[in-house]
């Protein structure tokens, strides 16, 4: 077998996990404590970045950085909380995928906007921490997505070059940051939150209903 030369970035909320309603509720809990309605919109505008841009998003300068990270913590334990109480699955196709790169000796990551906590979480009790050899958060940088900071520093950890990484994302921004990169980017579709078009239009390199719409030769193809 001639070695991989390629490895895999994946985004988690809305591409490997769908949590998107349990995200939902927690913000608009959090934003209402602090006065401010959160509309559907807002849930759309803010999707897959990380909480600092998004308090900024909602509150702009009236609300201090200590009370902004107050509000993203007590909303981050309310997610937490609802899906240790509600379970959480992998998306269909997901860990067949996973399973199949490991098993063909690709290295594979994580890049979330998300805490630590959150991933932690979700990878327990999906029970996949053991195929990823490096996990970025948002936590670990200073910009978030569509900055490509998350996906670089996984690519580094992993030690592989970021033309030779396939990112898997759900959202626009994290496709803009896979683009920015310098990455393969997969746009994936499943949680329905972008359209197909959407996800092109930011420079998607393919676009899939989901993952079970997908294999390791397709991927392959793609470089
Ligand atoms: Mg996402």
């Amino acid at each position: 077998m001639t070695t991989p030369t390629f490895g895999i970035i994946w985004d988690m909320d809305g591409t490997l996990v769908d949590t998107a309603e349990h995200h939902h509720i927690a913000w608009r809990n959090a934003a209402n404590s602090a006065g401010r309605n959160f509309s559907q919109q807002d849930f759309a505008n803010t999707f897959g970045h990380r909480n600092p841009e998004i308090i900024k998003y909602l509150f702009g300068s009236a609300m201090s950085e200590k009370d902004g990270e107050e509000l993203s913590n007590r909303k981050e334990q309310e997610y937490r909380d609802a899906i240790s109480k509600h379970g959480v699955s992998l998306l269909p196709g997901a860990r067949e995928l996973i399973e199949d790169f490991h098993r063909n000796g690709h290295l594979q990551a994580i890049g979330t906007s998300a805490p630590r906590a959150n991933l932690e979480q979700i990878l327990k009790q999906t029970n996949i921490s053991s195929f990823f050899a490096a996990t970025v958060t948002g936590q670990d940088t200073q910009r978030g997505k569509p900055n490509p900071e998350v996906f670089l520093k996984a690519a580094s950890i992993l030690n592989i070059a970021p033309n030779k990484c396939v990112v898997f994302e759900d959202a626009e921004a994290g496709i803009k940051a896979a683009k920015a990169a310098g990455m393969r980017c997969v746009g994936v579709c499943t949680g329905g939150h972008s359209s197909a078009e959407d996800l092109k239009s930011v420079g998607a390199d393919l676009i899939v209903p989901n993952l079970t719409r997908i294999n390791r030769d397709i991927i392959i193809g793609l470089f």
